[in-house]
């Protein structure tokens, strides 16, 4: 579709729910060309889509530039094996699970395991969440269907509500308001229990407090006596312990809805993004995509042609996108090209996803290419999405195994080729569901039923989150 020129307040268009042209609305993103974008809602009302846009575009900024520089450099570090990301949380966040609890529990989570990854692996953690944004989902099929009724496909709390009912799927636009003030509050809390003294290394002890006692908890309290032995030895020493009283928690999500995403991009005098990437204003500060510190694109919306790279591209941020099995070497240089034409350490994050079963023969290429391309690159294994399964009970799963398997074949691939292993992207939870088969409770199929909580794609529980953890310290050792 060709603009006619820059409006400013363009009226919605719906087409196809898979791809759909998405309009451009809202003072910061006037100038958005207009591309395929797979994987948006079929909004109802343009009018009301177009009044978000304008209230979205009004709102302060979630997160700031120079803390998605930080994380930048921080990747870069990664990238060379100085620094390990750890970045997890749910498959799609809740607006219902954005409880003081339930987010203090993902946090500590993280937390304790990179306690263990930096213990055992002997490198620092970044620590960046799934978090305070994570609200939309893509889907494999736009509707679905249950007895005879058939309706739209639940594509995350952004969008539609996951009730079963006519009422309920229709996309509400109102809802990218209340992810953004979700977002908001989530933010406010792990901005308060990270630098407000808690995260502090020698509360080591208390991540583990509220946890049932499981023998992953158990490792982890002899690992937190540890890390309070080379605390008091240090203060002995009289070292000082500034760096240590806060840790740094970054934001992270998919950007998948255009509508949320393009209304919270903004430069850093709030003028509109004029320019692409190859400009030297981009390259300089503008414009920063202020709804989370690190956005990732998915394996379903990566078309090099598509907007979603085209939006990467444009914005500053750090940029993560996932790879899956079929990747070709062409691929992920194309993708390269278009995000990281100035070959920014720490710019670009590759997340592959591609199965316990496959990684060893897909991922080498990939790496290998890359590398003799002379790109820097983060690489990061997702151990989750290669290895979704179906149990016989109907559920949606992953094998614990699969996962730990998956992690090993990473680290054996770059070990072989001599690059980088630069971290991990987990779908976890600080609870204590039952929605991944196996760990040391040994979850099985009829265990599934006890507490799977998941709307989307299943998650590791606290047990399993933390043992993962201490395998891959191990790994990163060797
Ligand atoms: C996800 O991270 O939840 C997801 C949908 O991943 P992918 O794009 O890798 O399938
Ligand atoms: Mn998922």
């Amino acid at each position: 579709m060709v603009r006619s020129g820059r409006r400013r307040w363009e009226t919605a268009r719906v087409s196809s729910p898979t791809t759909t042209t998405v309009p451009v609305t809202g003072p910061a993103a006037t100038a958005w060309p207009d591309l395929p974008a797979a994987q948006q809602p079929e909004w109802p009302d343009a009018a009301a889509l177009a009044q978000v846009h304008a209230e979205l575009a009004s709102y302060p900024p979630l997160v700031f530039a120079g803390e998605a520089d930080q994380l930048r450099a921080q990747l870069a570090q990664a990238a060379r094996g100085e620094a390990f990301l750890l970045q997890g949380g749910d498959c799609a966040e809740t607006f219902a699970g954005a409880t003081a609890d339930g987010i203090r529990r993902r946090v500590k989570t993280m937390l304790q395991m990179s306690a263990v990854l930096t213990y055992g692996g002997g490198l620092p953690v970044i620590k960046v969440g799934r978090m305070a944004g994570q609200f939309s989902k893509p889907r494999s099929s736009n509707l679905e269907t249950r007895g005879d009724v058939t309706l739209p496909a639940y594509r995350g709390d952004a969008v539609n509500d996951f009730s079963f009912t006519a009422e309920g799927r229709t996309p509400d636009p109102q809802r990218l308001l209340r992810a953004y003030h979700t977002a908001s509050a989530t933010l406010n809390l792990i901005r308060a229990f990270t630098t407000g003294g808690y995260a502090d290394l020698r509360k080591v002890h208390e991540w583990n407090r509220g946890f049932a006692a499981t023998t992953a908890n158990a490792r982890y309290d002899a690992l937190a006596k540890d890390v309070d032995k080379a605390m008091r030895f240090m203060a002995a020493c009289g070292a000082d312990f500034d760096a240590l009283r806060t840790v740094q928690f970054f934001a992270s999500h998919e950007a998948l809805l255009l509508d949320y995403e393009r209304p919270l991009t903004r430069t850093l005098d709030e003028e509109p993004p004029l320019s692409g990437p190859t400009s030297a204003d981009v390259r300089q500060g503008g414009p920063y995509d202020t709804s989370a510190h690190m956005i990732w694109i998915g394996e379903r919306t990566r078309q090099l042609d598509g907007a979603h790279v085209d939006f990467a591209a444009r914005v500053r941020n750090p940029i993560g996108v996932k790879l899956g099995p079929k990747t070709s070497v062409a691929d992920a240089l194309a993708l390269a090209d278009r995000i990281d034409p100035f070959n920014e350490p720490g710019r670009l994050t590759f997340i592959s996803r591609m199965g316990a079963g496959v990684i060893r023969e897909a991922l080498p290429a990939l790496v290998a290419g890359v590398r003799d391309s002379g790109r820097v690159v983060t690489w990061v294994c997702d151990p989750m999405h290669g290895n979704t399964i179906t149990s016989q009970s109907g559920y949606k799963t992953r094998r614990f195994d699969d996962v730990v398997e998956e992690v090993r074949g990473f680290f054996e691939v770059h070990a072989t080729l001599g690059t980088v292993p630069g971290g991990l992207h987990v779908e976890l939870t600080g609870d204590d569901v039952t929605e991944c088969l196996g760990g040391a409770f040994d979850i099985d199929d009829a265990g599934l039923a006890t507490r799977y909580e998941s709307l989307c794609d299943p998650r590791l529980n606290h047990q399993q989150s933390l043992e993962l953890a201490f395998l891959a310290a191990e790994m990163l050792q060797q």
